[in-house]
């Protein structure tokens, strides 16, 4: 899967993809899992049948440690048969009028899984459109706070992450996040097309 629209900030590379995000070869694929961790459809229902039976395995584990995941927050599991070592399962908002924290929430969805890669000091990462699908959030609204959480993260990390991969399933949904990347890039410096 070719990536058609790249941003360079500083050492790192913010990409743009369009297709199934369990055939992207990265160190962490991020999950838009829900807070019990119970597995579900959409790209979690994918990344489950991907990566096999032990990705429920662990999160069953974790789940009768901690219980559940709180919205905004995410866990780790390994990747089963998924082409990456770590599985980040975060548990993005539901969207309900934009009025309860949702934005921040959200954005906290992908500054914890930036957070979690550093501390592994992986090297690449790739997010879904989290909360877009069943949890309904506005997906103009959705994919600028993805950008912009993501290319702010990177220019104030200078550490092990080299390629963020932000992965839409869909044409209509790489368009919208073509066009904030897009604007995104209007105002970066040393910004690249490939
Ligand atoms: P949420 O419950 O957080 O809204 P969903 O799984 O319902 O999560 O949807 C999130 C996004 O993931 C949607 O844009 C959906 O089209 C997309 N999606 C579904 N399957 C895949 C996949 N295999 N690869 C990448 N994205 C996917």
């Amino acid at each position: 899967m070719s990536s058609d629209i790249v941003i360079q900030l500083g050492h790192s590379q913010l990409q743009l993809l369009k297709g199934d995000i369990t055939t992207v070869a990265v160190d962490a694929i991020v999950n838009a899992a829900n807070s019990q961790l119970a597995g579900g459809g959409g790209v979690d229902g994918a990344i489950h049948r991907a990566g096999g039976p032990e990705l429920m395995a662990e999160l069953d584990v974790i789940r009768s440690q901690i219980g559940r995941c709180d919205t905004g927050k995410a866990v780790v599991t390994g990747a089963g048969k998924l082409p990456a070592k770590y599985v980040f399962h975060a548990v993005g908002p539901v969207y309900r009028d934009g009025k309860h924290r949702e934005p921040e929430l959200l954005a906290s969805c992908y500054r914890t899984c930036l957070d979690l890669a550093a501390e592994r000091d992986l090297k690449s990462i790739s997010f879904p459109s989290i909360s877009t699908g069943v949890y309904a959030y506005p997906l103009d609204d959705a994919a600028e706070i993805a950008v912009k959480t993501v290319a702010a993260w990177l220019v104030d990390h200078r550490g092990s992450l080299r390629t963020v991969k932000l992965v839409q399933f869909s044409d209509f949904d790489h368009e919208v996040y073509r066009k904030h990347a897009s604007a995104l890039r209007g105002h970066m410096a040393g910004g690249s097309s490939a």
